[in-house]
């Protein structure tokens, strides 16, 4: 077994971070307004880049367009893009939970397939779960697949999709058979082509004037046998084992660390005791945070599923992220060129009511490490 520190990453981790640094150096012309939330700054030809260096699908087999490195690699690469405020959202759900998805459960053939374009930064991947009355109680879904032969024909709707207005698929949690008595069983993920006929899609606008989540019909859109991922019914097992990749990366605390950078670019070199005592102070809930998960990306390393410690990660982390833009506000001097400062806080500020509810709300998680702890 891999034996890690999550404070001192392995020599090659660190190597990488340079190389991401002046890769970000090089490619400033596409960040444009620096935003460290995930969801926001869709820009393929970023991903297309970020593809040729070989850091889309970092672990992944080689056979696959993969690079066969190590989990703490791809931590490396993915907070220095956030913390950079790069736009990685056109790849980000493929690279993070859909590849990994289809690699733990789909096919020889739709490896082959969809995986290298993926690692190419060039085929994108949204999430579909949610639906119209079906959120937290994902075993509620409604969006039904009819057999026919030679595959599937899928009607429903789901909803609050984020990217596919711009991406190419859907990994969509339907059901293909009643429940009959097990609400878990009789659901499966099938892979949808997002410009297939029958599919319709419609941009949502949401608070801070973006549109970056959707509403999706289906309306009797045939999926062929080859894009069902897994064995049809064993959807829910599948769908709840992605969720280690989607709740404790560095992105559940780094949606705010652009008001920092500010926070700090404005304090100067020489702050006062009490806004120097604010920046210790989100410095610390930072690297707290920052080895949790690290300790999960460890885990995932060695093969284990902790979504448990996900869900940690993701809770505390989320927390952090409304709390940050609070201390940064309240310990901000009220001299020097406030701009900047301003223009994002407002921007983080506008966005951080999602942050608790993308991938699972507080009291979901907290239900789930509840469960974990034994205590329900
Ligand atoms: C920015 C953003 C992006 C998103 N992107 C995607 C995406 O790409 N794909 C996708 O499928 N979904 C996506 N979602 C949807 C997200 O997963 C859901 O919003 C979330 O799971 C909550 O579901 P809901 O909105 O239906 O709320 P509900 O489930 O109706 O919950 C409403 C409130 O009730 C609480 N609640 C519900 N059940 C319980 C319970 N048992 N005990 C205690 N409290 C409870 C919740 O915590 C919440 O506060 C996105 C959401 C946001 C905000």
């Amino acid at each position: 077994m891999l034996q890690f520190d999550p404070v001192r990453l392995p020599k090659g981790a660190e190597v990488l971070r340079h190389e991401v640094r002046d890769f970000l150096a090089a490619n400033v012309d596409r960040i444009g307004t620096p935003n460290s939330d995930f969801s926001s700054g869709h820009d393929a030809e970023f991903s297309a880049r970020l593809g040729q260096r070989g850091w889309i699908g970092m672990t992944w087999p080689k056979a696959y367009g993969g690079a066969e490195r190590s989990f703490f690699e791809r931590y490396v690469v993915t907070e220095e893009l956030l913390a950079a405020g790069a736009p990685v959202s056109a790849h980000w759900i493929a690279d993070r939970q859909s590849g990994p998805l289809l690699l733990g459960n789909g096919s020889e053939g739709q490896c082959a397939r969809y995986l290298p374009a993926i690692a190419q930064g060039r085929s994108f991947f949204s999430i579909g779960m949610s639906e119209p009355g079906t959120g937290s109680d994902l075993a509620s879904v409604r969006t039904a697949a009819k057999r026919v032969p030679g595959g599937w024909r899928v009607s429903g709707t789901k909803l609050w999709t984020t990217g596919a207005h711009l991406n190419h698929y859907m990994i969509a949690l339907v059901r293909t058979a009643p429940p009959d008595g097990n609400r878990h069983a009789g659901l499966s993920q099938l892979i949808i082509d997002l410009a297939a006929p029958g599919v319709a899609i419609r941009p949502i606008r949401n608070m801070a004037g973006g549109e970056d989540f959707n509403e999706v019909v289906f309306d009797d859109v045939f999926v062929a046998d080859a894009d069902v991922v897994g064995e049809p019914g064993n959807g829910w097992s599948q769908v709840t084992s992605e969720l280690g990749y989607e709740r404790s990366g560095p992105e559940r605390f780094l949606s705010a660390f652009r008001v920092y950078v500010e926070f700090v670019r404005l304090l100067g070199l020489d702050p006062g005791r009490f806004e120097a005592a604010a920046v210790g102070r989100i410095a610390a809930h930072l690297m707290t945070l920052r080895r949790m998960s690290m300790s999960v990306a460890g885990m995932l390393e060695n093969g284990k599923a902790p979504n448990v410690e996900a869900a940690l990660v993701k809770e505390l982390g989320n927390n952090f992220e409304k709390l940050l833009p609070e201390i940064a506000r309240a310990a901000m001097p009220i001299n020097g060129d406030q701009e900047r400062f301003r223009r994002t806080y407002a921007e983080t500020l506008l966005l951080s009511p999602s942050f608790t509810l993308r991938g699972g709300t507080r009291e979901i998680l907290r239900g789930v490490i509840a469960r974990g702890l034994g205590l329900r």
